[in-house]
């Protein structure tokens, strides 16, 4: 039972959705700047306060950064058992449902661990209100003995990342060491990669409906014609304004990309926002220092498309665009040419592949 605040530049409500609750509703408030005390403006938290009361939420979701002092007022401020969840949160809790490797796992508790150290206090000072005031001053030394311990477990996460990341790059050399194209898809979540991987490969890569189905690199061999292949690495999808924290938190599957042949930017072309969700991806691209690298676009889901003529017309017109449809396969045969051409300067093919 969430309701939420959304400011009205994204489709924020899918996301809540993707992680399993109900929207009861949503309401968003155009401000010059955000209230620093309470995010939002008075009006606005006394509205949400009798929609709490009304619908019965037990979640108000923000989408957008709070900071520990407008998460704690905003609590207060809403009364009873209500949680307030910024958009951190929600996103970590995303990637914590979908971390599947032990590198992620770790990677995940630690970008938990560093946002929850700041607000810690919330915690303590609900408990010392429950109690009535009683328990005044213990919260405060609770407060430090938990920090302290939340410090120890972050240093020992980032000395085992550390270890789990050494090992990866010793892999990952060895790969790289034999001459092959390497290929990344990268691309708004729900775009569409782990479909296109899955249909190159058959690789058993997961892919559903949600967001985040890829939070690891994977990559798979993909031959095409004349015993020619190359290697195609999926990657996490991207969102528009991820929190800076969080995107130091997928740095590895981000540096990948930049040892990359070429770069797949897939997008769902039948999207409504799928012009800006180029662009987000662009703008996290330009970011990452991968400019020397090729890059080709593909506009995936052209089955689904409103206007499916249309788009082709366009893409004639365009020589850095290949449509295709991961579902049906439409399309596929155009994609790897255009792969093999944009790669064979770059790279020397090899017929044998690395295990
Ligand atoms: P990813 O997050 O980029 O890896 O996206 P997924 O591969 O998980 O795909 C997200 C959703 O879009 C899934 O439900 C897919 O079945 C669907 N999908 C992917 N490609 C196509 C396509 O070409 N056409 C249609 N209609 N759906 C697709």
């Amino acid at each position: 039972n969430r309701f939420q605040v959304r400011n009205g530049r994204e489709v924020f409500e899918e996301k809540a959705y993707l992680v399993g609750v109900e929207r009861k509703g949503s309401t968003y408030q155009k401000l010059s700047s955000p209230n620093p005390r309470t995010y939002i403006g008075s009006g606005k938290v006394s509205e949400i306060k009798s929609a709490i009361h009304a619908l019965d939420v037990e979640t108000v979701i923000f989408d957008d950064e709070l900071s520990p002092g407008q998460l704690r007022n905003l609590e207060k401020a809403f009364g009873g058992d209500v949680r307030v969840c910024d958009r951190t949160a929600l996103i970590l809790d995303i990637f914590n449902q979908r971390a599947a490797t032990h590198e992620a796992a770790l990677q995940v508790a630690l970008a938990l661990m560093e946002y929850q150290l700041p607000r810690l206090t919330r915690m303590w000072t609900h408990l010392e209100r429950q109690a009535g005031g009683q328990v005044k001053g213990m919260g405060e030394k609770q407060i430090e003995v938990d920090k302290r311990i939340l410090r120890t477990q972050i240093g020992v996460l980032k000395k085992e990342l550390d270890s789990v990341r050494k090992h990866r790059k010793q892999y990952r050399n060895r790969r790289t060491s034999v001459p092959v194209p390497v290929v990344s898809l990268v691309g708004y979540t729900n775009a569409g990669k782990s479909t296109l991987l899955n249909r190159l490969t058959g690789a058993n890569v997961l892919a559903e409906d949600r967001l985040f189905a890829t939070l690891d690199p994977t990559t798979r061999r993909v031959q095409i014609k004349n015993g020619k292949e190359f290697l195609l690495t999926d990657t996490v999808g991207f969102i528009q304004k991820l929190p800076t924290m969080l995107v130091a938190a997928f740095r590895a599957t981000l540096e990948e990309i930049s040892e990359s042949s070429l770069l797949v930017h897939v997008v769902d072309i039948s999207h409504p926002l799928a012009e800006q969700q180029i662009e987000a991806v662009d703008n996290v691209l330009s970011e990452l220092d991968v400019s020397s690298i090729p890059k080709l676009m593909v506009w995936n889901k052209v089955d689904k498309a409103k206007d499916p003529q249309k788009i082709k017309l366009e893409v004639e017109r365009r020589e850095d665009v290949v449509c295709i449809s991961a579902l049906t396969g439409e399309g596929l045969e155009e994609f790897c040419d255009a792969v093999q051409d944009k790669v064979k300067d770059s790279m020397v093919w090899v017929e044998a592949l690395v295990p």
